[in-house]
């Protein structure tokens, strides 16, 4: 049943055409540069956008791959980590987080959240760490920076590598640093739904450590150099040429459009809280420690209501997504690590509440307002029902 006011809009969870629709012409031009010089592989835009990167990071250096998931697993190989190791992670988070250290034989140690900006706990780490402890992956989630210095300095305290899972936060800043330049290494994703995406994969690590860059390089192009001559068994991950050229040209882009995500969720926050009750929907935080980038808008929706809302949504038109609605201790490819569905609360918490709503850039007002009304009128109707 559609229950919408005739002139309420249907509004997409996300829709990239939008942001890319404004670049098309010098999208095109710069491909057909690339087709014309003939080289797909490294050359000048790719060199263009690690740069770009390294310096909106304040890094050292930016090596480009060929997504956030090679990011995340070059960066365990560059320290080696592999069987008998544990690293520590959340389990609300991305498959690819996990699965980059599954693959390489180490064992994931997952970790719970702190259930108000969904990210790891910093004394959980610490509770977790063991002497087969080697690494620790603090993700940004949603956009929103993981409590670095309390992680960092816990890190440097115990030993342990801080790799950053900084894919969803491009451009994020937590206290006087970027996201990317806390850890040892920053992985980032190009991903079409990142905040900077791509037209295809792609994924960059960052890192102040100059061997630590050359190391990376090296196991990207299988750990050959010179030519065919191979020092450590690498993989094979580039970025391709024409994403580095879409990438460079969005990139120029990136502010603007964080900007503008931040005003949708600064709307979301003000409208909502007029609006609704804050026991129904409870709404997400900014960072008061730093620079939030909203890839989502990540609501909380308690008493088992969650999915009776976004039904109520999506007759409406108006699309939401749950991310995650499984977290990674849980699937079954991890089955044999033993967790239970009691192992973490905050994580299963988080799995059964959240509802992730339309944020994207070009997002307008007249959609925000409708997916504002959408829920309004959802909670009335279930308070009437009740009262
Ligand atoms: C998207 C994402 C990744 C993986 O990036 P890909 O480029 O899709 O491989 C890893 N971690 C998190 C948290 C992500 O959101």
């Amino acid at each position: 049943m559609r229950t919408a006011p005739e002139d309420s809009p249907a509004v997409p969870l996300l829709d990239i055409n939008r942001e890319n629709r404004l670049v098309r012409d010098e999208v095109q031009q710069a491909l057909a540069r690339v087709c014309d010089a003939g080289c797909f592989l490294y050359g000048d835009e790719v060199r263009r956008l690690e740069a770009r990167i390294a310096e909106r990071c304040q890094v050292a250096h930016a090596v480009s791959c060929a997504s956030g998931s090679d990011a995340l697993l070059l960066a365990l190989m560059a320290h080696r980590i592999g069987a008998g190791d544990e690293v520590i992670l959340p389990s609300f988070t991305f498959f690819a987080t996990a699965g980059a250290v599954w693959r390489l034989g180490a064992r994931p140690v997952f970790v719970d959240i702190d259930p108000v900006t969904y990210n790891l706990s910093p004394e959980r780490v610490e509770a977790a760490i063991t002497p087969r402890t080697r690494a620790v992956i603090p993700v940004h989630l949603f956009g929103r920076c993981a409590e670095m210095a309390a992680i960092g300095e816990l890190a440097g305290r115990r030993d342990l590598m801080v790799i950053e899972d900084a894919a969803q936060a491009i451009a994020a800043v937590h206290g006087d640093r970027a996201a990317g330049a806390w850890g040892d290494i920053g992985c980032f994703s190009f991903y079409p739904t990142k905040n900077l995406g791509g037209f295809g994969d792609g994924g960059m690590l960052t890192t102040s450590d100059q061997a630590t860059a050359e190391r990376l390089r090296l196991l990207a192009a299988h750990g050959m150099h010179p030519r065919y001559y191979h020092s450590r068994v690498g993989i094979n991950s580039r970025l391709d040429t024409l994403q580095a050229a879409v990438l460079n040209i969005k990139e120029g882009q990136l502010d603007r459009m964080t900007a503008r995500r931040r005003a949708n969720a600064d709307r979301y926050r003000e409208w909502f809280s007029a609006t609704v009750d804050e026991a129904q929907v409870i709404l997400p935080a900014d960072d008061p420690h730093g620079f939030h980038v909203w890839n989502q808008f990540t609501m909380r929706i308690p008493d088992g209501r969650r999915d009776a809302l976004r039904s109520f949504l999506q007759d409406r038109q108006i699309g939401t997504e749950v991310y995650y609605p499984v977290p990674l201790h849980r699937q079954d490819c991890f089955a044999e690590l033993g967790y239970g569905s009691e192992s973490l609360p905050h994580t299963e918490c988080a799995a059964a509440e959240v509802l992730s709503l339309p944020i994207f850039p070009e997002l307008t007002v007249a959609e925000q307002r409708a997916v504002v009304g959408g829920v309004a009128d959802f909670f009335s109707a279930a308070n009437r029902a009740v009262a």
